[in-house]
């Protein structure tokens, strides 16, 4: 999991940016970067470890220019090094281009193939160096077209942010699978992964970027195509549960809100008898809240976490996962001792940290323990940019719910269902829409369109982009399709939950030699 950020056409474009990335840290603590333009020529800064500690005063004042480009990784595609972090930045015959990205391509190994055949030479073994490749291939004329005709040879997952010189890109995949939103900062542009990373710079919220669509910034203002043929949404529904940041609002899905309906859901589903429901936090803790909520139980902050550790799930080394769990949280024991205690979790992956977790609570004084997750089992892995392990390292591929049960040592064990899951994310939709609803009708302002979106279509004109196969466009000049300002609905058909159900959106087969060189790495 990675997260992008842009700006387009301010004087401290470096700054910002590098303030969006930490506020879109939790996505990726691997590596930071910046590419920053003047107009004229780019300049980039990348490093290992949190943005904190990657940059500089004196670096961001090197990322001189008014356009910046901003990447935090998290490697789900070649190793956890340098050479992998992004942004990648390159000059060609066309000038400069550097990109950041965020998902996982399914084909980039033939991709790559074909593309070292025929002389290119890859720097690093991270699959968006193929976006670049590509682009640099490409023979359409100008870099819009050059990136739509790169990307329309991909499968996969991407959000991705591109900059040149003088122009900024942003593109989302035709699934839409991962997020990523459009904001304004007085007169410039912003782009990134989560709304969330627009509050700490004091932009304003625009609109989601829609599935296949590509916006275009630069001298002329703001402009949208849709270069590829249109697809049903298969949003990651992961996101709601666990990545996205609480406080971001993705799709017109409020991630708090969607997280608490979640508890509550499972609360309806998988009620128990107890004295108190405590999270695990800090993931687990909105569901917790509407677990409390709908049960009654009493709420409870029965583990503390430590901050100065990062989540256990995005650290890529088992050795640092094992140590992590004592290092991250402690049992405050007066809440426990004696009790019958509901913990909520977001997700189980191997079972390791949910065994210690309940040792740890038993320990403490518990009398019963009793683990519900606000999530179903999960059985297999992602390939579309979330580094969930091989199959066979995951404990409900394998393992009943009772015989997970019995492996973490709970007194019982239950999984919130996929379509639970999935109605409680539409819930948190409609609940989000009332909400702008009634913002408008107390400010007296027009309502907002379905998606809660606040964008007039005059305001983001459309490009002439040729559309790359596919249908062609119902309306307007042949090679133009229309914003789409009210987006694709969200229906119960529009995510992916490939991770929990096996129904994966885009076919993959992983080759045996990536399953052998990860079982190495492990
Ligand atoms: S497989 Fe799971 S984590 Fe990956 S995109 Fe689908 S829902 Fe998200």
């Amino acid at each position: 999991m990675c997260g992008v950020f842009g700006i387009y056409g301010h004087e401290e474009a470096a700054k910002l940016t590098y303030l969006g990335l930490h506020a879109l840290q939790h996505r990726g603590q691997e590596s930071a970067g910046i590419v920053s333009s003047d107009g004229r020529q780019l300049k980039l800064h990348r490093g290992m470890g949190h943005v904190i500690d990657v940059f500089s005063q004196r670096q961001l004042d090197e990322l001189s220019g008014v356009h910046c480009i901003g990447h935090v990784r998290y490697s789900t595609s070649g190793a956890s090094a340098l050479r992998n972090a992004q942004p990648i930045a390159i000059n060609y015959a066309r000038g400069s281009l550097a990109l950041a990205h965020n998902g996982n391509l399914t084909n980039a190994d033939e991709l790559k193939h074909d593309l070292e055949e025929l002389g290119s030479i890859f720097q690093s073994s991270s699959d968006t160096e193929v976006i670049v490749h590509l682009i640099a291939k490409s023979r359409q004329a100008r870099v819009v077209d050059r990136v739509a005709d790169a990307l329309s040879h991909v499968k996969g997952a991407y959000s991705l942010v591109c900059l040149t010189e003088d122009t900024l890109i942003a593109v989302r995949d035709p699934l839409g699978i991962r997020p990523l939103c459009l904001g304004r900062l007085g007169d410039s542009w912003v782009v990134a992964s989560e709304p969330s990373s627009f509050e700490l710079i004091d932009a304003r919220f625009v609109r989601d970027i829609e599935p296949g669509e590509m916006v275009i910034i630069d001298g002329r203002g703001v402009t949208s195509a849709r270069p590829f043929p249109e697809s049903n949404r298969r949003t990651c529904i992961f996101e709601f549960v666990y990545f996205a940041r609480p406080d971001s609002t993705l799709d017109g899905v409020n991630v708090y809100e969607a997280r608490k309906n979640l508890g509550r859901a499972l609360a309806g589903q998988h009620p128990v008898d107890a004295d108190v429901v405590i999270p695990v936090p800090d993931s687990g803790l909105p569901a917790t809240i509407g677990y409390a909520e709908k049960s009654g139980i009493p709420f409870e902050m029965g583990l503390v976490r430590s901050h100065y550790v990062g989540r256990t799930f995005i650290e890529p080394e088992q050795s640092i996962r094992h140590f992590g769990v004592k290092l991250k949280l402690s049992p405050v024991a007066d809440t426990l001792r004696g009790k019958r205690v509901v913990v909520v979790d977001d997700s189980i992956v191997r079972g390791t940290t949910s065994r210690k977790i309940v040792k740890m609570l038993r320990d403490a004084g518990a009398a019963e323990v009793h683990m519900r997750i606000a999530s179903p089992p999960t059985q297999w892995p992602c390939y579309y940019g979330v580094d969930t392990p091989t199959r066979a390292e995951l404990i409900a591929a394998t393992h009943s719910v009772e015989e997970i049960n019995q492996y973490i040592t709970s007194d019982t064990l239950a999984y919130l269902s996929i379509d639970h899951l999935v109605e409680a994310v539409l819930e948190a939709r409609k609940s989000h829409e009332k909400v702008l609803w009634d913002e408008a009708r107390r400010s007296s302002s027009p309502p907002p369109p379905s998606n809660g979106h606040v964008l007039s279509a005059a305001s983001v004109p459309t490009l002439s982009v040729p559309t790359l196969g596919g249908e062609a466009p119902t309306s307007g000049p042949s090679s133009v399709r229309k914003l789409p300002i009210h987006g694709q609905p969200l229906n119960p058909t529009a995510f992916c939950h490939a991770c929990w159900s096996g129904d994966y959106p885009i076919a993959f087969t992983p080759s045996r030699t990536k399953e052998q060189l990860r079982f190495l790495h492990l």
